[in-house]
């Protein structure tokens, strides 16, 4: 009968050791997730490699016309002009 009392209590501790892992788990999960904030595309935008080492690292961004031939970079603190056809 002893053993099968100890049998008993270690499945409670693990089943509440379980218990409490699932709800840690399900409470990170509902946590707020910030979103991506979304915003139009100038007509005529393109993606052209930004040569501005310090912002884009020659990355492919899009670069909106910025007049005949040339177009400039739309990341956030670049503002780079590339040539294009
Ligand atoms: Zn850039």
């Amino acid at each position: 009968m002893t053993t099968v009392a100890l049998i008993a209590a270690v499945w409670l501790i693990v089943a509440w050791a379980l218990a409490v892992r699932v709800g840690h788990a399900l409470r990170r999960r509902s946590a707020a997730v910030p979103y991506a904030a979304f915003h139009s595309v100038p007509d005529g935008t393109r993606y052209l490699a930004c040569h501005n080492a310090g912002v884009c690292g020659h990355m492919q961004t899009p670069h909106a016309p910025a007049g005949p031939g040339l177009w400039r970079c739309t990341t956030d603190g670049c503002g780079h002009i590339t040539k294009g056809d």
